[in-house]
């Protein structure tokens, strides 16, 4: 197939963003714009008519950045998992692109565009990815031609943990880097502080987990009189040490030595931390790529839908609905 650059567009939540690589794989800056609710969480509508009022200017940009229509090859875009409306509006743009451009379609899989991201960025070989975003909380592995999902979360994702924990107490949103800060100016006056005395539920089930008994119990800490700054401390220390934990468990399952974060949350300097130490004691080894492509970006689904459309897997208009509940291992994964 002719070799020139492919678009990505990522619209699964709160992000919508559009980037470039060239015919080998290598990235150009993405143009990006991101929903934030007044109050509350996001709300699937609202984020769609975000991201189509958006939509328009990303283009633009991304034409004032050098792209012309002739240079492109394929279009791809985010087809799942995520919510509906705001796939839509991503796939929209794609379909829309794609015919006015005439280039093919490649409809690709959001966290498998995290992996693929985060091994060419690092320069990893075969990870074992804990992917910790707003939705999502997976750990995942490559087992033959699929990545596997080994372990992941039985209720929310770990980011909305944080979010709505942050809500409750009138944090702005995201949450997560709030409580971050937080928990680190506490931390730093409190060295001594006993994690037994802020105490919450520790939410690993065999490879799962789980995070809604964790916001329930840390919100009543706070009702009861700690302090935020403590409670925050207590809650990452909890909820980052089980993810640790599955990602220390599917290293040893897999015997793979390295472990790659993926997601908004691989923001956190306290989970990277836990993670380099985890691997330190095990003689493997713990990446995170830069945040802008940690968080939700255009890029990494450009780059997959290089990936795809290198071994001719285009997708036509009449498959190009998008799937809300895309599973990881749904993609044969087919290149090195
Ligand atoms: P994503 O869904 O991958 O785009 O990531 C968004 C999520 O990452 C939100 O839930 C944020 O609260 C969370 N997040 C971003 N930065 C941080 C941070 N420094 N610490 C913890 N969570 C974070
Ligand atoms: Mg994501």
């Amino acid at each position: 197939m002719e070799s020139g650059i492919v678009v990505g567009i990522e619209s699964t939540a709160h992000t919508l963003s559009i980037g470039t690589v060239d015919s080998k794989g290598l990235p150009s800056a993405s143009f990006s714009a991101f929903y934030r609710p007044d109050e509350g969480g996001i709300h699937p509508r609202e984020a769609a008519n975000h991201h189509a009022e958006q939509a328009s200017t990303l283009v633009k940009q991304l034409l004032q950045s050098g792209i012309t229509p002739d240079l492109v090859s394929a279009i791809a875009f985010s087809q799942g998992p995520g919510l509906g409306p705001c796939l839509r509006v991503g796939a929209s743009v794609a379909r829309a692109l794609a015919s006015k451009w005439e280039v093919p379609l490649v409809g690709v899989n959001h966290c498998v565009a995290h992996i693929e991201i985060g091994r060419q960025q690092c320069k990893m070989d075969d990870p074992v990815l804990l992917y910790v975003s707003g939705g999502n909380t997976q750990v995942i592995a490559r087992m033959g031609d699929r990545y596997r999902v080994l372990g992941e979360t039985l209720d929310i994702g770990i980011g909305n943990m944080l979010d709505k924990f942050a809500r409750g107490q009138e944090l702005p949103f995201p949450g997560g880097p709030k409580i971050e800060k937080l928990a680190t100016e506490w931390r730093a006056y409190n060295m001594n502080a006993d994690l037994d005395d802020y105490a919450l539920p520790y939410s690993v089930h065999g490879m799962d987990l789980a995070f809604s008994g964790l916001l329930t119990a840390a919100s009543r800490l706070v009702e009861r009189g700690s302090e935020l700054g403590a409670v925050c401390w207590s809650l990452q220390e909890h909820a980052f040490a089980a993810c640790i934990e599955v990602a220390e468990r599917a290293l040893a399952h897999t015997g793979k030595s390295e472990v790659l974060l993926g997601g908004g949350v691989a923001c956190n300097q306290r989970i990277r931390s836990m993670s380099r130490i985890m691997c330190g004691e095990r003689e493997a080894e713990s990446f995170v790529p830069e945040p802008k492509y940690c968080i939700d970006n255009g890029t990494m689904i450009a780059l997959l839908g290089r990936l795809e459309y290198d071994q001719g897997r285009l997708t036509r208009l009449d498959e190009s609905a998008v799937d809300q509940e895309m599973r990881t291992d749904q993609t044969p994964i087919t290149w090195p």
